[in-house]
């Protein structure tokens, strides 16, 4: 899931979760030479900590480390967006987690982080020695693994005995498609208990623009009803990708639905907050050459359309 993209929208400090691809030969002189690796606000590999579920980004707007947590390192994911930046994406769920090494994982991670010295070694700059966000981010739909919440608990157990939460923000990445289901329920009241939040994909309002963009069969119906669901379970913000798609920028069609999806959002849930942004990284599907990002004077112009129906409006560029 792209961190969203990675997001950041500035005071947010949004992360977009993205990746820097690197050959073979580049990966294998990560692993043989951790102690001359550069984690920059470019490298967003998530193999270069070496772990299976943790993985380190650095965010330039966010102004620090997120500490990234991949459930699906299968590469799997109900949805198919055009714009994803999983490479191999298949369909399919999270597989089952080892938790105790995704436990130890977490922990050594963070001493490491934090009484180690993974600053020096990764040379990552003074001002972004800090912990912004732990995020669970991964190559596919998080909320898919089984025992969600049991997990949920697991990472907010350990990031508070760390210290981290409650200070740093604690980030659950969703398309929300299976926020009806029990166990993603109580995994947002867990989430809520940690003072975590949800960033839920709300790309496009129209049947044909959901197929198009993200392959997903949902209905929007049934998408505003589990916006509702996880906003009255836990704080949701919606990130919304605007691009350019085969030249037809964002048509009139899906921008007149959007908006009207926003008045019903506004009228019936918790939702006060929209992160937007554009295309920042490839997409590794074979839509990619078809696709490019928004210019940010129409990404700032929808921006102001949406603050004058009432919510607060992030915009990454
Ligand atoms: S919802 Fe799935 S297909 Fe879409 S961007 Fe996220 S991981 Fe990729």
């Amino acid at each position: 899931m792209v961190d969203l993209s990675n997001s950041e929208a500035q005071q947010l400090g949004l992360r977009f979760v993205g990746f820097y691809f690197m050959n073979q030969k580049e990966i294998e002189h990560i692993s043989n030479n951790n102690n001359s690796s550069l984690l920059t606000t470019s490298n967003h590999d998530r193999d270069i900590a070496g772990l299976k579920y943790v993985y380190p980004v650095l965010s330039r707007r966010a102004g620090g480390l997120s500490v990234g947590i991949n459930f699906n390192t299968n590469n799997a994911c109900n949805w198919r967006c055009v714009y994803c930046q999983v490479p191999d994406l298949i369909k399919g769920a999270a597989p089952d987690l080892d938790l105790p090494l995704l436990e130890e994982e977490l922990r050594g991670f963070l001493n490491d982080v934090q009484q180690g010295d993974f600053y020096q070694r990764f040379q990552v700059e003074t001002d972004n020695r800090v912990i912004k966000d732990i995020a669970i981010s991964g190559n596919g739909e998080p909320t898919s693994v089984k025992n969600f919440a049991q997990i949920i608990d697991l990472i907010g157990n350990v990031a508070t005995e760390n210290g981290v939460l409650p200070k740093s923000r604690f980030v659950l990445i969703t398309n929300g498609s299976l926020i009806h289901q029990q166990k993603v329920r109580k995994g947002l009241k867990a989430l809520h208990s940690y003072g975590g939040e949800v960033w839920f994909k709300f790309d496009s309002t129209t049947k044909e623009g959901r197929v198009l963009i993200n392959e997903a069969t949902q209905s929007v119906k049934s998408s505003l009803e589990n916006i509702r669901i996880s906003s009255e379970l836990c704080t949701t913000k919606l990130q919304t990708c605007l691009f350019d798609y085969a030249g037809q920028g964002w048509p009139v069609k899906e921008k007149l639905a959007y908006l009207e999806a926003l008045k019903i959002i506004s009228a019936t849930t918790e939702v006060k907050e929209i992160l937007l942004y554009t295309l920042a990284r490839p997409s590794m599907q074979p839509e990619a050459s078809q696709l490019a990002a928004i210019l940010p004077d129409v990404l700032n112009a929808v921006a102001e359309e949406i603050r004058q129906l009432g919510f607060k409006v992030s915009v990454a560029y």
